[in-house]
């Protein structure tokens, strides 16, 4: 069945807005706007996998409802170079007929993932900045500079035949930024001025009072390290933290200490930026991160990879002395210069752990003001609303009691004026110059992906894999008579992984004579049908385990025809 079979039939032209990530959730933002014959994507993000998910790399949203519509798919807006924002671009491109537009940070930060998957598409990455303004079919783009936790971040203004549409992507008012580059509070209210049909804005964090404030906030907390510190000083932040990596740079170059990026992550990212200009490094001041060792500690400040306890990613390796380059003194002082992420908060105390026992001091938001967020509190969300005026109002980018409170926060902020519109992903709005209402459902959804080249996960391998993780691999071999289906000799049965306690060992040890009466038990027919009978052993025997010993393992039966 099409999606558009559930759709009522508009009257007159509609302008039809869908997310098919960023709602009722956090990360993969996507929304599609369609006019006519004209479709744009506005950002093509995932999200990242908690650990129910064994093996899954990354998640993307279901692209159906644009594989069904691939040939109107006129261009791909980018609204910054976070990966809730970018990182499905390379799953998203083929179905792009036209080009992509971004700030050159952003693009620069598509192309590596382009050329990852073999993707040829740098010439149809088109550089844009702010004020500039696009034609794709029917819509004219408009973008409008805003602050962030990194440089060059656009909002954008669809101008449509029924109206202008503001897309807000991720932003906070921050009027001091590290690069000088102003939130355009102009524009905004210009075009609240002229009059704006539909209002879509970031959520994230409308429950936190007041002004997340500047960025420039944390270097108040640094002196004081920078201060203090006797060793190396080891900064962990997202590796996208250009700002914080700017302020850092600074600081050592006032501090006379040298700057290592140490971890791919944070090195590729320094590197795009300082060709771009975003980054200045004063000459001198950047070391080579396998220069750490030799260079006496107090000389010396890393900025890393790690933030979240990511158990790859140099600083777990450094927090367990098992880094090529780093090795933590006593004197040390590891900074975490991030917010944890819900979920994450068990592999970052113990990557704290390990530090602490290595001696070096370990200083998070907590205790210092290291950190600041990069998405405005409700203070912010309100000017933008304030601003823009809108007639339609839709909060975006945040869980369902972030986008209800946003909808609360907005109707309070304009008296009631403007209509708010709760959706979820999937939600197809329809908007003509007077109305906007929910009217219909396109197909919606997660894809699992594992690793960067071998494609998507279905819940099967996702079954196995966690039998695999929490209960290990247990393989009987049978061989069976091709006639008579007699077992012949007692089967062996292999284990790889499976915990050994008073449950487990006899039955692993029984197990060869639980997989010949399993056997015996079935009808001659199952019994010489080897698809038959091996999945028979299988789900038997992984009964049996699950009753004797509580564990699931993964149970493989290989059937032998004699
Ligand atoms: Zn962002
Ligand atoms: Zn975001």
């Amino acid at each position: 069945m099409s999606s558009l079979d559930t759709l009522v039939e508009p009257t007159g032209p509609t302008l039809e807005v869908v997310a098919l990530g960023g709602l009722r959730e956090f990360g993969m933002n996507l929304m599609a706007l369609s006019f006519g014959e004209t479709l744009v994507v506005v950002d093509a993000g995932v999200t990242f996998p908690e650990s129910e998910l064994p093996g899954v790399d990354l998640i993307t949203p279901d692209l159906t409802y644009l594989q069904e519509h691939r040939h109107r798919i006129a261009a791909l807006i980018l609204t910054h170079g976070h990966e809730d924002h970018i990182g499905a671009v390379p799953y998203l491109l083929p179905l792009v007929q036209g080009p992509v537009y971004g700030t050159p940070l952003t693009l620069a930060m598509v192309q590596p993932k382009l050329e990852e998957h073999g993707l040829e598409g740098k010439d149809r990455l088109k550089p844009i900045k702010p004020r500039d303004v696009v034609t794709v079919g029917d819509f004219k783009i408009e973008f409008l500079r805003v602050t962030h936790s990194m440089p060059d971040c656009v909002a954008v203004a669809f101008h449509t035949p029924v109206g202008i549409v503001i897309h807000t992507g991720d932003f906070k008012v921050d009027q001091t930024p590290i690069d000088g580059e102003q939130f355009d509070f102009h524009r905004f209210a210009e075009l609240g001025s002229q009059g704006v049909l539909a209002l879509f804005a970031d959520s994230t964090n409308i429950d936190r009072k007041g002004f997340s404030g500047s960025e420039l906030e944390v270097v108040d907390a640094f002196e004081e390290i920078f201060t203090a510190t006797q060793g190396k000083i080891v900064v962990a932040m997202f590796s996208s933290s250009i700002y914080r990596m700017q302020l850092l740079v600074d600081l050592a170059a006032q501090f006379d200490r040298r700057v290592a990026f140490v971890g791919r992550g944070v090195s590729e990212n320094s590197q795009i930026a300082q060709r771009l200009g975003y980054l200045r490094i004063p000459a001198g001041v950047q070391m080579r991160d396998s220069d750490v060792r030799t260079w006496p500690g107090r000389d010396v400040v890393c900025i890393t990879t790690g933030s979240q306890g990511e158990p790859m990613a140099a600083l777990s390796r450094i927090a367990i002395d098992d880094h090529q380059h780093v090795k933590l003194q006593d004197d040390d002082t590891v900074v975490f210069s991030a917010r944890a992420i819900p979920g994450n908060e068990r592999h970052i105390g113990r990557v704290m752990n390990h530090i602490a026992r290595r001696g070096a001091d370990v200083i998070y938001e907590g205790m210092k003001h290291v950190h600041v967020s990069g998405h405005g509190s409700e203070e912010e969300l309100k000017l933008m609303i304030s601003l823009v005026r809108p007639k339609f109002f839709v909060p975006i980018h945040g869980e369902y009691r972030q986008l209800a409170r946003h909808a609360r926060v907005a109707a309070k902020v304009t008296n009631g004026r403007t209509d708010v519109i709760v959706a979820d992903n999937g939600d197809l709005i329809r908007f003509t110059r007077e109305t906007g209402e929910i009217a219909g459902k396109v197909p919606v959804g997660r894809v699992l992906i594992d690793g960067t080249r071998t494609g998507e996960i279905g819940d099967e391998v996702l079954r196995d894999r966690k039998h695999l993780a929490y209960g290990g691999l247990v393989v009987p071999v049978i061989g069976i008579n091709r006639q008579s289906g007699v077992v012949e000799g007692v089967p062996e049965v292999i284990t790889r992984g499976v915990v050994l306690d008073d449950r487990t060992e006899p039955l692993i040890r029984d197990a060869g004579m639980i997989v010949t009466e399993i056997i015996e038990a079935c009808s001659v027919e199952e019994r010489t049908d080897p698809g038959l009978i091996q999945e028979k052993v299988r789900v038997d025997l992984q009964r049996v385990f699950r009753k004797r010993s509580g564990r699931r393992p993964l149970v493989v039966p290989v059937i032998m025809e004699i």
